[in-house]
């Protein structure tokens, strides 16, 4: 069900542009317009879930489709083998701004561990 007040549901529906890298039933996956790293992009659920604490098991496959999707664009753009991020920001402590789960693909430089 789209959510008319978000952000990405509005991408979904086509309503706010975005330049999208892959889409099926499940999944958009589309570049981050502030981008944080050489590559840098968005994997969400059509479906409006506002954050990864309101997954269930109901929704068990769908998360493994969205890092499946991550892997798979990993794999295309070519940066799998040097190695890549993948993270979900979940509520304010870890500066989730946009209330739609999304999951980042980050690659194209080192990244720190333990992040800041
Ligand atoms: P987070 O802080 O984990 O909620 O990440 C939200 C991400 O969405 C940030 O990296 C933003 O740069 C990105 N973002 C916000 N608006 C857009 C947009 N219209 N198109 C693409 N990415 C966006």
């Amino acid at each position: 069900m789209s959510e008319p007040d978000c952000l990405f549901c509005r991408i979904i529906d086509k309503k706010i542009p975005a330049s999208i890298a892959y889409e099926d039933e499940l999944v958009l996956a589309f570049h981050d317009i502030a981008p944080q790293a050489p590559v840098h992009i968005l994997i969400i659920p059509k479906q409006h879930l506002a954050t990864i604490n309101d997954f269930s098991s109901d929704e068990q496959s769908l998360l493994g489709h969205m890092v499946l999707t991550a892997k798979q664009l990993a794999l295309k753009l070519g940066v799998a083998e040097d190695g890549y991020r993948l993270n979900f920001n979940c509520n304010h402590l870890a500066g989730q701004s946009v209330f739609h789960t999304h999951l980042h693909l980050l690659a194209g430089r080192a990244f720190h561990w333990p992040p800041g």
